[in-house]
């Protein structure tokens, strides 16, 4: 048994990573400011005497005692990143020196939550991680971006200039129970429109292309990521290359929902990649990991997941 600090531990990712490692019998330290996290995300999990949260903002130090850090603080969706983008860069670059600090302290492992965007917008495909990635660095997704290559470098500094475990895992687009109903997401927002027999908001063409990872495959994803031997350094791309266009997942909500809605399509937002896919064989060799469920079996429990939120008028609720 470990006690393992997940930051970011009360988001959509974050409590069902805190949820698999107590109930891989591990201590779970959660720490969250709460800004796209909720209480009630991991409501369930406070009466476990191996479960502890605490509110925190990464982007001050921390001085705990554990045995690892995953390192998920961050809002990862466009709406929420592009709020205060300042404080998202903070939160990706000094969230990461104090985590790594606390790291090197502790002499632990940490595993940072980096994402896809790192890519931008590609112009390989599919994505591997050998590739440096298209990004606009003075853009509205900038602050996301380049906060997340900006961590990525200091998790490999560290490592090379102190010797430590620190590991990066680049994750891709990620659905399931819990993503917040106004957080903008492709897959939030196509779910909660369909319920409430609203159109449809499909971006552009709808030609654009991503590949989504059902949350339970990524949480494990992590979890060997971090069980991983210290030479493993990744970045490790994690993601289901199952790769769908925008249309086509409108077209998939519609019909797995029986929605009555049509399709509005809206300008494209600047910046927005237009194809995105992992190459996932370094997962498969390194941490012997590869999605299982593919999207219309992920799609019905966040479909329900959804439903089970809407009052009897339709209306999603607030969690
Ligand atoms: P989320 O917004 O649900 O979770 C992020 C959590 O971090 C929230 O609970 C939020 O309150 C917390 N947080 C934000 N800033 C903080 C700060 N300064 N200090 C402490 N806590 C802070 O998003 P998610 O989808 O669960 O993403 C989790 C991580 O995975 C993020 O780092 C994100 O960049 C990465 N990621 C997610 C996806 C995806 O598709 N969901 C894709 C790529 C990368
Ligand atoms: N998108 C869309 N309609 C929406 C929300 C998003 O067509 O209501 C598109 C968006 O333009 C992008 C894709 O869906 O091409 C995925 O968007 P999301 O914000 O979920 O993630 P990201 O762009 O970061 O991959």
């Amino acid at each position: 048994m470990k006690r393992i600090l997940v930051t970011g531990g009360a988001g959509f990712i974050g409590s069902h990573l805190c949820e698999r490692l107590l109930a891989r019998g591990h201590e779970v330290l959660c720490v969250d400011n709460y800004f796209t996290g909720r209480r009630q995300n991991i409501a369930p999990l406070l009466s476990n005497p191996r479960f502890e949260a605490m509110r925190h903002d990464i982007t001050f130090p921390l001085y705990v005692e554990v045995d690892a850090i995953f390192n998920l603080a961050c809002p990862a969706s466009p709406v929420h990143y592009q709020f205060d983008p300042v404080q998202t860069t903070k939160t990706s670059v000094m969230g990461a020196i104090n985590m790594l600090g606390l790291a090197k302290r502790l002499k632990i492992p940490a595993v940072q939550a980096s994402t896809s965007e790192v890519y931008g917008d590609p112009q390989e495909h599919p994505q591997r991680e050998s590739y440096w990635g298209n990004v606009n660095p003075i853009g509205p997704r900038a602050c996301y971006d380049e906060g997340k290559r900006c961590a990525e470098t200091l998790f490999f500094d560290y490592r090379r200039q102190h010797g430590m475990d620190a590991k990066v895992v680049r994750i891709f687009n990620t659905y399931g129970p819990r993503m917040l109903e106004n957080d903008g997401r492709v897959i939030s927002n196509f779910i909660v429109q369909a319920l409430r027999g609203e159109p449809i908001t499909v971006f552009g063409d709808g030609s654009q292309t991503r590949s989504f990872c059902y949350v339970d495959d990524l949480v494990e994803g992590l979890i060997r990521a971090l069980g991983a031997p210290p030479d493993v350094s990744g970045p490790i791309n994690l993601g289901n290359p199952g790769e769908f266009s925008i249309k086509e997942l409108a077209e998939k909500v519609i019909a797995l929902t029986g929605a009555p809605s049509a399709i509005d399509y809206r300008p494209l937002p600047q910046d927005d990649p237009k194809r995105r896919r992992p190459d996932i064989a370094l997962a498969q060799e390194l941490l012997g990991w590869s999605p299982t469920i593919p999207l219309d079996k992920g799609l019905k429990p966040t479909i329900d997941y959804f439903r089970k939120n809407a009052n009897g008028a339709g209306r999603i609720v607030a969690q």
